[in-house]
């Protein structure tokens, strides 16, 4: 099928080339020349595992362009992928998504489904259709139909190709027939549902997912203070089927594109509709003071870091993606640079990312994991690379100044630590070789 892609961030463009892959012909539209650039030369403008190689082996189905008038002048179907990022007042911003329909309705010439993939308001998908209908310059018949996505960054490219499931939000037979179509090679559930219920969905599921994790880290906040051990804890958790292991990990809390902003704006659609989500509130509080929760541990072992040497390991919101989108390590090495802090950093993938969005003189960018920690006063982990997973720890101990590492992940075991003189503080466990008050 003749397919369209508006928007080539981390969930258009690993939709384009998944659905290339299945032999749709697909063109990739962004407004960004650079990024097209170099997607026209077959690379990735964004690191996401496997999408490069997929993308080079499908080159022959997939076309990158900036001309939006001649990608949906003739496309059979057009997924909509931009950001719905956040608003001040946590609702979510739908610029994006009404500047595509409307270039949609000032150039699509033949019958077409769009489709809105990106996480969008329920309701939006009507007023999209409408908008389109309202400002429709050619004779044609333009349907809407939801059909949000669930893959996670770090994964994308396996979520996409085996996903979990395949929504497919419409009321009327036509546009569920060509998702039907267009999905045919994906071995995937598929559901068709109502287009209000699509996008409450993805809301629903999301917010689900933020607050397991919030609710974990309450409870690792408890366990520490009450000398039990959440790894142990969730261990336990886990068997029971109705609960599940997966996302059943303690942490300094979640971030990412997804999380922050969904939570935010299903919050502010209930308060806009005259209703209370409270578990969500609850949620996003929580993982607020969650970000911070290295920090105040490290209270602990320094008053202030006014000229302390702070090793940060891992800046990216989470492993296998070079995103730092509400990222935890943005406002703690900010925090740290404002009380005096030496820092350096190591992150496989997201430091130019970082430089950008934090730029300071006073951040030493380490191509190793042994050079950022040299010499520091306390290392601060904010991101479970493997890499850092699987450091010797006996290094922390020759190479720190002070061993005090702050592992905000988890990422190794107690046991690691015994006897290694390392002062090891993870969450909701207890502190290993503690330095006395
Ligand atoms: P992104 O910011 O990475 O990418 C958006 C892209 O759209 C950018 O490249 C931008 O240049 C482009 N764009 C903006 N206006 C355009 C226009 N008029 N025409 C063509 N391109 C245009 O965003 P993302 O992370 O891929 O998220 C997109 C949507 O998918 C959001 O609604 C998000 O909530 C949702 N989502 C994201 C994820 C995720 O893990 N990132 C997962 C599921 C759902």
């Amino acid at each position: 099928m003749k397919i369209t892609v508006a928007g080539t961030g981390y969930v258009g463009l690993v939709t384009g080339v998944c659905l290339a892959s299945k032999g749709h012909q697909v063109t990739c539209l962004d407004v960004d020349e650079e990024k097209v650039k170099v997607m026209q030369k077959g690379k990735s403008p964004i690191y996401e595992p496997g999408l490069s190689e997929l993308m080079q082996e499908y080159m022959g189905n997939l076309t990158f362009t900036t001309d939006y008038a001649n990608a949906y002048k003739d496309a059979e179907v057009i997924f909509i992928g931009v950001g719905t990022p956040e608003k001040s007042d946590g609702s979510a911003n739908l610029s994006y998504v009404y500047q595509v329909a409307k270039q949609i309705a000032q150039t699509a010439e033949k019958d077409c489904v769009v489709v809105l993939k990106s996480t969008v308001p329920i309701g939006t998908n009507d007023k999209i259709e409408q908008y389109i209908h309202d400002k429709q310059v050619h004779k044609c018949k333009i349907y809407v139909a939801s059909n949000p996505e669930f893959l996670a960054q770090g994964t994308a490219v396996r979520d996409t190709l085996y996903a979990s499931r395949i929504v497919i939000g419409t009321d009327e037979e036509y546009p569920a027939e060509v998702l039907v179509r267009v999905y045919e090679k994906f071995d995937a559930p598929k559901l068709k549902v109502g287009r209000r219920s699509a996008e409450m969905i993805k809301y629903a599921s999301n917010d689900f997912l933020a607050l397991k994790i919030s609710y974990v880290n309450e409870i690792a906040n408890l366990c520490e203070t009450v000398g039990a051990d959440v790894e142990e804890v969730t261990l336990g958790m886990g068997y029971d089927k109705r609960i599940g292991d997966y996302f059943l990990h303690a942490g300094i809390g979640y971030g990412g594109s997804c999380f922050p902003k969904d939570t935010k704006a299903l919050s502010w659609l209930a308060s806009f509709n005259d209703k209370e989500i409270r578990t969500v509130k609850a949620a996003i509080e929580v993982n607020d003071n969650q970000k911070l929760k290295l920090i105040k541990k490290a209270k602990k072992y320094y008053e202030d870091f006014l000229f302390l040497n702070v090793a940060v390991l891992g800046c990216t919101f989470k492993p296998g993606t070079d995103d730092l989108r509400e990222a935890p390590s943005l406002i703690n090495v900010p925090l740290l640079l404002e009380d005096g802090a030496h820092v350096r950093i190591w992150d496989p993938v997201g430091t130019e990312n970082f430089k950008k969005q934090v730029p300071s003189e006073k951040i030493q960018y380490c191509q190793s994991i042994e050079d950022t920690i040299r010499g520091a006063d306390i290392c601060l982990i904010f991101t479970e690379w493997e890499e850092i997973c699987n450091f010797d720890v006996n290094k922390y101990k020759q190479l720190m100044k002070h061993p005090i590492v702050l592992d905000g992940r988890n990422c190794y075991t107690l046991d690691q630590f015994e006897g290694t003189g390392v002062t090891y503080s993870s969450i909701g466990r207890k502190t290993v070789n503690d330095i006395e008050e």
